[in-house]
Parts: C-alpha cells; structure tokens; sequence
C-alpha cells in the first residue's frame, strides 16, 4: 500500500521535525471520494496546535533554515525534486485515492511538483537587487529578504501543485513555512513534508498542520506570529483570510476562482482548438481554479463547434480514480450536490451533450454527468457563477467587441484564450481580455510553471508561479549609505 510506504503518520501534525499528534487528540476522517470508504483519520488541530507550529517555524528561522546561504537552500529543493521524481507513481497513488483524480491526472501533478522544486531549487540563488543611482556621496542598493512565517492554506484540487508553487516559491527565499492542507485531502502534503525532511530540509523549516479551515486553517490566519499569508481556494473563504490577514497587517496572496473564458472566432484553427475547448473544462472533473466553463463562439462556426464538443463529451467517460478514466468522481457528496444544484438551474437551457458514469463505478461515489449546455445567455446563473465542477456553457457572439464584453463580464478575471489566426486581433485581445493569464492558441500552456499566475477581480491577487512568486515571498530592503 502506498501510503504506507511514507514515512508519514496521518492522524499527527509535523512540527518542528517530529510528528506529533493535536493536542486534543481529536481526529477527522480522510474519505475515498471514489467509493466512499474511510482511508483513514487525520488530526484535528486547533488554536494550540498552530501556535506550537508558528513557534517550530521561528525557532529554525533563528537556526540551522535561517543561517543558510541561498545555494544550500536551492540544493535541498532540487535534492526534494529528485526524491519526488522517484516517489512519483506512489504519490499517484495516494491522491488518486485521496483527490479521486484519475491515475494518469494525479501522476502529471507529482511531476509538476518536482518540476517547481527543481525550478525553486535553481532560482534560490538567482534573485537579485539594483543598485539604484541617487545624490552625490550615496551608494543605493535593494535586497530581497525573506517575510520570516508564512502560512500556506491550500484547497483538496490540486494539492501537490500548489505546494510546489507556494510552499516551493516561500522556501527557495528562506520563509519557515506552516502548510495547512485542505481536510478533504491531505496525504500527499504529508508525504511531500516527509520527503522534505529526507532531502534534508532543517526541522521547523515546514510545518504541517491538519485540521478545518473554521479551526486550524482560520487560526493559522489569526496567529501574530505569521508573517506572510498564502491562500487558494474559494472567495468566501478568501475574504476571510484577507480580513484576518489585515488585522495583523500582513501581505497576503489569494488565488480564488474563476469563470475563465475561451473566444473562438471564424477563423480559429478548430482541428487545434477543439481538445482544448473541452480538456480545460473537464480536467480533474471541472475542479480546477482555472478551468475553461465558459466557450464564446462566433456565428460563423458556432455551429461547427458545438457539434464537435457534443461529439466530444458524449465520448466522455467518468470512473473511479484507479480505473483512469477521462473523469474522476467529485471530492465530495457535498460538492456533487452543489454540482448538480447548478445542473438543476440549467433546466431552461439546452443540452447539447452529456458524458457517462462507467458501469463500473461504486454507487457510493460522488460522480456527476458531465453536461454541456448551448445556447446560454451570457447573464444566465451558470455563465457567470463558478460551478466547479464537470459543466461547460456555449455562448455564441457576433462580434470582437461583443466578445469582450461577454469575457469581461463576470466577477472573476483568472485566465482566458483567444483562438484566431489573425495576429492583429490576437494583440488587442490579449490587452483588452481581464485576466491573469491570456493564451493565444493555446490554454493553460502545459502548466507551465515558470508562467506568473493569478488574478483580477474575484480572482484574487497576487503572482504565484515562476519568478514573480520569489517577489511576492519576499520583501524588498532599500540600503542607502552615505561615504561621502
Ligand atoms: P471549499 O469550500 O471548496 O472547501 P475553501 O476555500 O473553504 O474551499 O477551502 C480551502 C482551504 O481553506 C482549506 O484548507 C480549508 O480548510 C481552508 N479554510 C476554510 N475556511 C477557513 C477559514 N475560515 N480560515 C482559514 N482557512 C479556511
């Protein structure tokens, strides 16, 4: 069993480098969103838990993590990129059991999460001030330093890849982390937290702490000793983060939802296009900040388009993770009735296609039809509202300016793309299009995890990913001395 081949122990918190169980010894169940069946109980920390983490992450600030050299800390990253390259197949295995993510799906994010280690790891040595030219008998220069503690407060999506963007980004500039996973799913972070330790990482370095959001993970957020905030998951949850946040004044990142949109004109390469249009609204189930719900289509094609994506989704396949289908079950039964309360809104609309539920697939599971709807007003609930889950809307348009103003026309602003072959109107919509991320005849570019990401608007804000996360982890110093 995989799991078990981890030198982890579920149902404890890891602090200061040794595993240690809450305080009050309270539990929650882990659940396979597949079947339904208990993987296993996790901790339930509260308020005294985080604190004994907040203090772990000070002590190695003014220890071993505090007293190394960028290289040493870009060594030990790169040595975790290596230890999870090996361990990826077991890592698979555990959030697909975890996530409910078909096999394949869960493999690609173990190896995003080595890949930000291994670009963490590189980069550590590399951030750079200026020197900034001032007043006669000054030299001016900038130093990027770490915050000190930041707390990472992640969802159950995509686990292993925002570890590798926030806890990865955080480390490589020298914050001691607490990491508060998502109480839905939560082994991986274990897993990779132990696989940090073996790599080398200092004990104190990163913290994981278990628990709710309402206990530990809003704790987390009020604790003084925090210097840095880190969260992605959902606006409400956002807000709160921001509030708590503000009342200790400390810099917080929030990557939120999203209604991200793809415009697909006349003259779209539609053979290129069409994968796209529907992988980015279905991988991992439709789970996914960043996934495309939205399909704008010009008149011209609109047709063209909606036959072949019905095409598409009538092929589609959804089974429990193990079995690798193209989709997965949801996390939850909470989340597959949120789903299908949005599925329920949709009774006005038109279907245009539906995938299936395998044979095969536990009754007990949380899955959900994946349903593509056509012809919908661009201010119908499920155009505007994140839904988060296998549901994609088809939203014809006339003109390039009608277009952008359908894209623009939500709360959210996370990504978008623009399919045409006409580069004049690639330029100006990848200016006027509201959003984090443009891509021109392409969505998501592979992940990429060296491409800033985040949001406006609802989105949130902040840049995770790439260099711009070594900033946003770090503080700028401006150093002025005089010599005459
Ligand atoms: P969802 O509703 O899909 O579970 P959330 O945004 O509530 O999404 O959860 C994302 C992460 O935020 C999880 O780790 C969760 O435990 C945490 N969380 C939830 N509520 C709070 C809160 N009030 N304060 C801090 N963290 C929270």
């Amino acid at each position: 069993m995989p799991l078990s081949s981890f030198n982890i122990a579920p149902d404890h918190n890891l602090i200061g480098g040794l595993w240690v169980p809450p305080v009050t010894g309270d539990t929650l169940p882990l659940i396979n969103p597949s079947d339904g069946s208990d993987i296993c109980v996790i901790a339930r920390s509260g308020a005294q838990d985080v604190d004994h983490a907040v203090t772990a992450a000070h002590t190695a600030l003014n220890g071993a993590w505090g007293a190394m050299t960028a290289l040493e800390r870009g060594r030990i990253l790169t040595r975790i990129g290596e230890l999870v390259l090996q361990r990826v197949d077991d890592l698979a295995q555990i959030e697909a059991m975890d996530v409910g993510k078909p096999l394949t799906q869960a493999r690609a994010d173990a190896v995003a999460l080595a890949r930000y280690m291994e670009f963490y790891g590189g980069a550590a040595d590399k951030v750079m001030g200026e020197t900034i030219p001032y007043l006669d008998g000054y030299t001016v220069y900038t130093l990027r330093e770490p915050h000190g503690v930041t707390g990472h407060i992640i969802p159950w999506n995509y686990p292993m890849q925002i570890i590798g963007r926030s806890v990865g980004a955080a480390l490589a500039m020298g914050n001691a982390c607490v990491l508060k996973p998502a109480e839905e799913a939560c082994l991986t972070a274990l897993a990779f937290a132990a696989i940090a330790q073996e790599a080398g990482l200092p004990d104190g370095a990163l913290n994981v702490v278990n628990g709710t959001g309402p206990e530990a993970g809003a704790a987390l957020c009020a604790h003084p000793g925090m210097q840095h905030l880190s969260f992605t998951g959902s606006v409400r949850t956002g807000e709160a983060v921001q509030a708590a946040a503000a009342r200790n004044v400390v810099p917080v990142t929030l990557e939120l939802g999203g209604k991200s949109p793809q415009l697909v004109f006349d003259d779209a390469d539609l053979d290129r296009a069409l994968p796209f249009l529907v992988n980015a609204g279905i991988q991992n189930a439709g789970q996914t900040c960043s996934a495309s719900s939205r399909i704008l289509v010009q008149r011209g094609v609109y047709d063209t388009v909606c036959d072949a994506m019905a095409k598409a989704y009538r092929g589609l396949v959804v089974g429990a993770a193990q079995d690798d289908r193209h989709l997965g079950p949801l996390i939850s039964q909470r989340q597959k009735e949120i789903v299908s309360g949005f599925i329920e809104q949709g009774a006005d609309l038109t279907v245009a296609a539906t995938g299936q539920i395998d044979t095969n697939a536990p009754e007990s599971g949380a899955y959900v039809v994946p349903t593509l709807f056509k012809d919908v007003p661009p201010d119908h609930a499920l155009a505007r509202d994140e839904i988060f889950g296998p549901v994609q809307v088809i939203i014809p348009f006339d003109t390039e300016d009608e277009a952008v103003q359908i894209a623009n026309g939500t709360d959210y602003g996370l990504v978008a793309a623009v399919w045409t072959l006409d580069g004049g109107r690639q330029m100006r919509l990848a200016k006027r299009l509201q959003a984090g991320q443009v891509f021109i005849n392409n969505y998501g570019a592979g992940g990429g995890v060296e491409l800033p990401f985040g949001g406006v608007g609802k989105s949130g804000h902040g840049r995770e990913k790439g260099f711009e996360a070594l900033y946003g982890f770090s503080a700028l110093k401006t150093v002025a001395a005089w010599h005459g």
